[in-house]
């Protein structure tokens, strides 16, 4: 069983368009696989059109960033009804966010010299949409830095000055879109919030409880620890497995679709759930 749920187009911060992502999956062998842009399910018909074969299943999906206290989070959304009224004016409402980030990103960028980023991390973008990886990548074309996680360390979280403070939705109002789109609500990467073990167990558990279906056990950097934590807070909380690559397609990124560590998902697969 090959599984990607969890991929990126240039609908959002990948490089490819949503046929090269579906082209890649059927590449790869993959049995099923998801394009889950940030916030936008703008490339989901596009990458349905050309996932068609007889071994690849394609699923309607997306990456919500949320807020849960005061902590940024991703809820993945699988399977759900691209044409959810509620889900569609939430994401609008997300990217009225977005904008209004990106121009405060570049305000701070500018006040250490670095002028106009808005407008050209923009011109790396194909869409009007302008997330971090857009200005992270423009930071590295320009010479300022040398890769993305310099990028984020220098420019773009804590106090540095390209960090914004984040408005995303609500967990609770996230998982509800989702749920009302007929989908599950699975947290990203549930090891790449910099979280004591404890408070991710208490996020995880806090999320449960507000409808949280399941997490990622399984992406392109997880090693057997990594997995066995997951899974283990997975198991806690009664939740669902899933795992995909987060793939984005950016040069010096070492991830391939359709290429994570094999896992026995068993029966809680989160695919078996899909309504
Ligand atoms: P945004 O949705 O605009 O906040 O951008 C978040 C995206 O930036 C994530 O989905 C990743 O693709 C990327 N990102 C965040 N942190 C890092 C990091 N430390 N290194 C590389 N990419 C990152
Ligand atoms: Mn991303
Ligand atoms: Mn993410
Ligand atoms: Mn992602």
């Amino acid at each position: 069983m090959n599984i990607d749920l969890h991929t990126h187009s240039y609908y959002s911060d990948g490089l490819l368009s949503p046929k090269d992502i579906a082209i890649k999956a059927l590449n790869a062998g993959c049995n099923f696989f998801s394009l889950t842009d940030h916030d936008t399910l703008k490339g989901l018909k596009e990458a349905k059109i050309y996932a068609k074969s007889s071994n690849l299943t394609f699923i309607n999906g997306v990456e919500i960033s949320a807020q849960h206290n005061s902590q940024p989070i991703h809820i993945v959304g699988l399977g759900i009804n691209p044409y959810e009224k509620l889900l569609l004016d939430g994401l609008k409402k997300n990217n009225q966010f977005r904008v209004e980030r990106a121009k405060k990103i570049s305000e701070g960028l500018g006040k250490v010299g670095i002028m106009k980023a808005y407008e050209k991390a923009r011109t790396l973008s194909k869409t009007d949409y302008v997330t971090r990886t857009h200005f992270a990548q423009m930071l590295i074309k320009e010479k300022i830095c040398s890769n993305m996680s310099s990028v984020f360390k220098r420019y773009m979280t804590g106090k540095k000055p390209g960090a914004v403070k984040g408005e995303w939705a609500s967990s609770v109002d996230v998982i509800n879109w989702i749920h009302q789109a007929s989908g599950l609500a699975i947290l990203a990467h549930p090891l790449r919030y910099k979280m004591t073990l404890t408070k991710l167990k208490r996020l995880v558990k806090d999320l449960k409880l507000i409808g949280l279906d399941g997490i990622e056990i399984v992406n392109s950097f997880s090693d057997i620890e990594d997995i066995r934590v997951s899974k283990m807070i997975a198991d806690e909380n009664e939740l669902l497995y899933s795992g995909g690559s987060d793939f984005h397609g950016w040069a010096g990124q070492k991830i391939e679709l359709g290429n994570i560590p094999q896992f026995d998902y068993g029966d809680k697969l989160v695919i078996n759930y899909l309504r």
